[in-house]
């Protein structure tokens, strides 16, 4: 399996200078490419024949006009092209998601993925890592990468309080044995804005809602920031306060879904989950901030790979499958129900269902019925 390791790392004054110009120029490659698509988008869009055979402009050809792209590692700028390809392709697939957009210096994040290539990445010791042209950096390796895992690429980014973290792609064969699920051992979660999840136990997660909590506090820097003089020395010393809030808040909903996940997996011989898009609902149902907040999305994530590591099953049940409506005693279907209905009586057999347990329930189910164990 494919698995990312991330590491904190120091690099050396000349080290940062080289890392933030590749930013700059993958930053720079991306939106003239993105430039060019635009263009050509524009002026075939209603033949779509003509656009498919396009072709358009590749990294080397703005090597020859912008001579300081040779500077920095290209496979950078390689994959700056493959991720501007994945957008446009996304975008074709589901215009909904927007044409991809113009990086900005400022707003978005500072990082490029470069890829091994015979050794060029690697780990030399517990203080060391090798990478692609900034040759050894000082890394705070806090866990070992899997006996003979096979290194395939590193993402290095910048936050905007300033640390510098390598994400180490590797890929792995997982020695352990495929754990049998029995219809007892399967849990099932249905999502719930209110509190992440409720599962097929009727137990809720419990969720702190941790950018809600700091909302106040936050919206105070925010402001104090806004105020500042655009370029003082105050205005980066309060926009580093404010990040390094951000930062904070990010932190402990990652360390708590860890906790869930981990949890959860050692608990269960497979989870079955519906099939969601998170993006699209916080869209959609005008949740945002709750959604974005909840970061079910990273809990599924989480549980993927650490079901998957202990040899189990994370089962993911077709969007839409009706959870909700679906009676789980008799299987009658309950059209009228609206998302206001907590509770709700089954006008078939009669049964007080709980609208989340209810739902949790046919969620485990179903994920029995795809795994052949119903
Ligand atoms: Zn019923």
């Amino acid at each position: 399996m494919n698995k990312a390791f991330k590491y904190r790392f120091y690099p050396s004054a000349e080290q940062e200078i080289l890392i933030n110009k590749t930013f700059g120029c993958v930053r720079f490659v991306y939106n003239q490419m993105l430039a060019n698509r635009k263009e050509i988008y524009e002026q075939l869009k209603h033949d779509k024949e003509a656009l498919k055979k396009q072709k358009y402009v590749l990294p080397s050809a703005f090597k020859k006009e912008f001579e300081w792209l040779k500077e920095v590692d290209s496979l950078a700028l390689a994959n700056a092209q493959l991720n501007l390809q994945t957008a446009y392709r996304n975008f074709f697939r589901d215009k909904s998601v927007g044409f991809p957009k113009f990086k900005s210096k400022h707003h978005d994040k500072k990082s490029y993925t470069t890829n091994n290539q015979g050794g060029t990445i690697r780990i030399i010791d517990s203080k060391t890592i090798r990478l692609p042209k900034l040759k050894n950096v000082r890394i705070k390796l806090h866990r070992q990468l899997p006996k003979e895992a096979t290194v395939k690429s590193a993402t290095i980014s910048k936050t905007s309080t300033g640390k510098y973290y390598v994400s180490v792609l590797v890929e792995y064969e997982v020695k352990t044995k495929p754990v049998e699920p029995t219809p007892e051992t399967v849990l099932g979660l249905d999502y719930s804005s209110a509190s992440l999840f409720v599962d097929s136990q009727a137990n809720s997660a419990e969720y702190p809602k941790f950018y809600r909590n700091a909302e106040a506090r936050l919206k105070k820097e925010q402001r104090k920031l806004s105020k500042r003089k655009k370029g003082s020395k105050n205005r980066e010393k309060q926009r580093l306060k404010v990040a390094k809030l951000h930062e904070k808040v990010a932190n402990q909903r990652k360390d708590f879904l860890h906790k869930l996940s981990g949890q959860i997996a050692n608990a269960c011989t497979a989870v079955a989950i519906e099939d969601l898009n998170m993006r699209g609902m916080a869209q959609g149902l005008k949740l945002a901030k709750s959604t974005n907040d909840n970061g079910f999305g990273m809990l599924k994530t989480f549980l993927a790979y650490k079901l998957a590591g202990q040899g189990k099953q994370l089962v993911l049940v077709d969007k839409w499958f009706p959870s909700s409506k679906l009676c789980r005693f008799c299987q009658n279907k309950n059209k009228g129900l609206t998302l206001a209905d907590r509770t709700w009586v089954c006008g078939h057999c009669g049964a007080e269902l709980q609208r989340d347990v209810n739902a949790a329930i046919n969620i485990k189910n179903e994920g029995c019925r795809m795994l052949g164990i119903a």
